[in-house]
């Protein structure tokens, strides 16, 4: 059934996803440290520096793209945090424990373990999984928080966990045949690196010794999604340039290779794809000048407070994702986006305030008193052969327009991101990011100043690294969104 030997024209592929790996200090690091796995796929393989990942620059939402080839206002995964109109509460798959307790523990456990996969992920677009148990093809998925598919599973909720949520002990969920979300469900016996103390496996080493579990036994099956979520937090506390997270994750990447008879034969049989998953910016050192409080800047408004969710004097709600946010008026008539807009232009470090309004999206930023409209169709075609309307200052999203080709600056594929973003989900909503060295804060959330964060439109946070070998194919366009028909086509 599972195909291990594989002919020349039927790869497996194996994809690596390195959280926050990022050109600029893989490239000091090949030449600075000693990087032997890094290196050794650098010089087999084909290297592209730039491939452009979804807004918000969260990892739920690229997930949910790399796996269906769709954005957000198809996958129907908005960001992180966002607020369901529909049940008029905040979704937070985890940004920090804090949050979560706040929010109500089991619910929020939920929304991360259940319902992001089985609910809010758009049942009407297929991710790979599900496409390649279609084909009768073989996949697995070891770690991502994304990884629908179609096999029956059952996560096991660790005693310590339900010790302080009411939660039930299995949740049954669907998902790619061979399956591992940390101690939850797992493919070896092993129990090291899955401690509470070890995030319950959700670390570098056990996905891993989860992987190399799959290679032992030779069931490398037809496609493997592998996480390795370590390096974010090296890069949110000791900011972009950090390279000993890279070190780290060389390691993790040469005990992968090691599973394999030689290193040779790992990559002359398999296709092997290691990618990022999102980039960070720099935050700047003294907290006060770095951290935009949104609070503040939306005072005197009323904003639903976490503990006591939406309540019924609550004007706005503020979905925080680090170096972006969602600010949904909770009615319109009483709070026109345009007062949110206003406040937000008050505050020179944030960079782009767009909404929605009568089909047009509509972006503005501190420094400009114009405002650049846009919407789908139209005259003007940008460098993905995508359609516009446009209207007003082009400067604001940093476009270069020539007759009627639109060329992109500070943020890649600008018009489609915030376009998907602003369709994710029901709601009237404006969605804003801040410069480079600055982070949003609010009710508790993460805060990472002398450090870096991502989760902004900026091509800092919005840029990815990717490298492949045992194929010289490439994707039609350097765009997460476009990985998913490629990677497919590479097992036909
Ligand atoms: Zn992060």
């Amino acid at each position: 059934m599972i195909n291990v030997s594989s002919s020349p024209s039927s790869k497996s592929v194996i994809m690596i996803m390195l959280d926050t790996l990022m050109d600029k200090p893989l490239q000091r690091a090949l030449k600075e440290e000693r990087i032997p796995a890094f290196t050794y796929f650098m010089e087999h393989g084909n290297y592209f520096s730039n491939v452009v990942t979804p807004f918000p620059t969260m990892s739920v939402n690229v997930e949910s793209t790399l796996l269906t080839g769709q954005y957000s206002d198809q996958h129907g995964v908005p960001a992180l945090v966002w607020y369901k109109k529909e049940e008029n509460r905040i979704i937070n798959y985890g940004t920090h424990v804090m949050d979560l307790m706040k929010l109500g523990l089991s619910k929020s456990m939920y929304d991360a373990l259940y319902r992001l996969n089985n609910e809010h992920l758009n049942k009407q677009v297929k991710t790979i999984h599900e496409d390649l148990h279609e084909q009768g093809k073989h996949s697995a998925s070891i770690n991502p928080l994304v990884h629908r598919g179609k096999t029956p599973q059952k996560l096991t909720i660790p005693r310590f966990i339900r010790y302080f949520v009411p939660i039930d002990k299995q949740v049954e969920t669907f998902t790619a045949e061979k399956f591992v979300y940390g101690r939850l469900s797992k493919l070896s016996p092993l129990k090291k690196y899955s401690r509470v103390w070890n995030k319950y496996g959700f670390n570098n080493n056990f996905s891993v010794q989860e992987f190399t579990h799959l290679v032992d036994h030779n069931e490398i099956p037809d496609f493997s999604l592998v996480y390795l979520p370590d390096h974010d937090k090296n890069v949110h506390k000791n900011g972009p340039m950090d390279t000993k997270g890279i070190k780290d994750m060389d390691k993790n990447l040469q005990t992968i290779l090691d599973s394999f008879p030689t290193w040779e034969e790992a990559l002359k049989n398999y296709i092997w794809i290691l990618i990022g998953d999102n980039g960070q910016s720099h935050v700047k050192k003294d907290r006060r000048q770095a951290m935009v409080d949104i609070r503040k800047l939306l005072l005197p408004l009323k904003i639903t407070k976490l503990s006591r969710g939406v309540h019924k004097d609550d004007q706005v709600v503020v979905a925080n994702n680090l170096r972006s946010c969602l600010i949904y008026s909770l009615n319109t008539e009483d709070v026109p986006l345009t007062t949110i807009v206003e406040k937000l232009k008050e505050d020179d470090r944030v960079e782009i305030i767009a909404w929605k309004m009568n089909d047009w999206i509509h972006v503005t930023s501190t420094n400009n008193k114009d405002t650049f409209h846009f919407k789908e169709d139209g005259e003007m075609k940008d460098e993905y052969n995508q359609t516009w309307s446009v209207d007003g200052d082009p400067s604001i999203l940093d476009l270069h327009i020539q007759e009627h080709n639109i060329h992109f600056g500070n943020f890649p594929d600008a018009l489609k991101r915030l376009h998907s973003t602003l369709h994710s989900h029901q709601g009237n909503f404006v969605v804003t990011s801040v410069k480079p060295g600055y982070e949003f804060s609010g009710e508790v959330t993460p805060s990472h100043p002398g450090g870096a964060s991502h989760g902004g439109f900026h091509k800092n946070d919005s840029h990815i690294p990717m490298l492949v070998t045992g194929t010289e194919s490439i994707p039609e366009s350097l765009r997460l969104v476009d990985l998913k028909k490629w990677i497919l086509n590479l097992m036909k």
